[in-house]
């Protein structure tokens, strides 16, 4: 088992290598580790540091839907836990968009505590980068639409941890007012 600041690094070193070259396409193009990051550090802030595993789930979030890592692999790597918290926030890629969202909100409510957390670091930090691109009039519209499916998902994930509950408010509170 590796020790809490190590799991935590060898969690960032690998993401960005997963990563590599991938951009957040139409949000200012961010580089997806900046995503990776502020997850990482939104779930680091609101638990105090207190979650390696969990910070650790926070940075390899995407890697299983995004880069082809695989469950086994992380679990070699950091652990039967971390790779579950992964495998929960993965979605099917090969069901449609639409069917895909739909799901998140379905499943939410019936996913572990740890995941619940990462869900709602994740749409945080989704929304922040929509407002934070300076977005145009279309880009504003699927803000909106954002916030709203992002609201019914966090419903489902809510009461673990009142300080990101709160962070996901005042999220869309901004979403909502931003020009
Ligand atoms: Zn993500």
């Amino acid at each position: 088992m590796l020790s809490g600041l190590r799991l935590v690094s060898e969690a960032a070193d690998l993401a960005a290598r997963r990563h590599k070259g991938m951009a957040r396409k139409g949000r200012g193009n961010e580089p997806y580790i900046n995503h990776l990051a502020e997850v990482a550090g939104i779930l680091a802030e609101v638990t105090e540091g207190a979650d390696a595993e969990l910070v650790a789930a926070g940075w390899l979030h995407d890697t299983i839907e995004d880069t082809g890592t695989t469950r086994d692999e992380l679990a070699q790597q950091f652990g039967d836990h971390v790779a579950a918290l992964v495998d929960e926030v993965t979605d099917d890629m090969s069901l449609p968009k639409a069917q895909r969202r739909q799901r998140q909100i379905e499943s939410a409510p019936h996913k572990s505590p740890g995941a619940k957390l990462i869900k709602i670091a994740d749409k945080i930090s989704n929304i922040r980068a929509r407002i934070r691109s300076d977005p145009t009039a279309e880009e504003r519209a699927d803000l909106t639409d954002y916030a709203d499916w992002a609201e019914q998902v966090v419903a489902g994930c809510r009461g673990g941890n009142a300080a990101l509950d709160q962070m996901f408010d005042d999220t869309v509170k901004l979403a909502r007012s931003s020009p």
